[in-house]
């Protein structure tokens, strides 16, 4: 295994990830895009924060940016106490390995593995080699304790978003990205994962959430709101009827 220049040094402030004036730009000149102007954003340790945003707001690049799978054009990116702002592809594929988790709402587990094979597989890139009780115990975190030996195509999208879930924890990430987690599920499924996630939160796990799912957005401790790149709202503890009212004033461009 490689080493990494990116030590972890201890983070005693409680805060997970920082961003601190972070603009990305996608292109250049006329046609450039500014994705993300000017965000600065705070999550302790063990919070939960949705962003919302209309569609093309820089949900998803801030997501990319946060997690280091991105770089920025301006601004400063601190993950666990590291600052990753100048961080080189190689570092970037290493946080990813080990550093960070990532869902998505297409849940992306490979077809022809298991759901135990599907949860090993980050500590396998990462050159660890994961034991049966550690596989076993993240597939009992999420409930799925007799779905192991099962392929995605045997188990509901429920199930495999739960799996994806095991999967981005085994690392024990130090923030869990997901991007759309429920978009594809029903509602009682969505109930079922975002519950997970509530649960998560308690033993300290960090979660950043990009959703549309104003109930979704309401399970989480604040919801930060995204217009053209920018971060222009934040709501904390607000319910669903709330958020909603404030998505579709902005995306009314209020
Ligand atoms: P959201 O997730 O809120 O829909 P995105 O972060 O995907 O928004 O995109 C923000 C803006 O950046 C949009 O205008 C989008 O078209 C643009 N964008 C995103 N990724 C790229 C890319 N790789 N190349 C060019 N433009 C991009
Ligand atoms: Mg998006």
């Amino acid at each position: 295994m490689t080493t990494t220049t990116l030590e972890p040094v201890p983070v005693g402030t409680g805060t997970a990830l920082s961003l601190t004036g972070v603009t990305r730009t996608h292109g250049t000149g006329e046609t450039g895009v500014t994705a993300l102007d000017d965000v600065s954003l705070e999550l302790r340790q063990g919070s939960w924060t949705a962003v919302m945003g209309p569609s093309g707001s820089g949900k998803s690049t801030l997501l990319q940016v946060a997690a280091g799978l991105d770089r920025v054009d301006g601004g400063r990116v601190v993950l666990g106490g590291t600052d990753i702002t100048h961080a080189s592809d190689q570092e970037r594929t290493e946080l990813r390995r080990e550093r960070i988790g990532f869902v998505f709402q297409s849940f992306n587990l490979i077809g022809s593995l298991t759901a135990e094979q599907n949860v090993a597989l980050p500590l396998e890139l990462a050159g660890r080699r994961p034991g049966r009780d550690t596989v076993r115990q993240a597939l009992a975190l999420v409930g799925l304790s007799e779905r192991a030996t099962h392929r995605p195509r045997e188990l509901s999208g429920g199930q495999q978003q739960r799996v994806a879930i095991a999967r981005a924890m085994i690392t024990r990430p130090q923030v869990l990205f997901a991007d759309e987690p429920t978009g594809a599920l029903d509602s009682n499924a969505a109930r079922n994962v975002l519950e997970l996630m509530r649960d998560m939160t308690g033993t300290g796990q960090t979660i950043l959430m990009v959703t549309h799912d104003p109930a979704a957005a309401a399970a989480a401790d604040e919801t930060v709101f995204l217009r053209d790149g920018r971060l222009v709202d934040r709501l904390a503890g607000a319910d669903a009827a709330t958020i909603a009212n404030r998505l579709v004033a902005l995306e009314a461009g209020r």
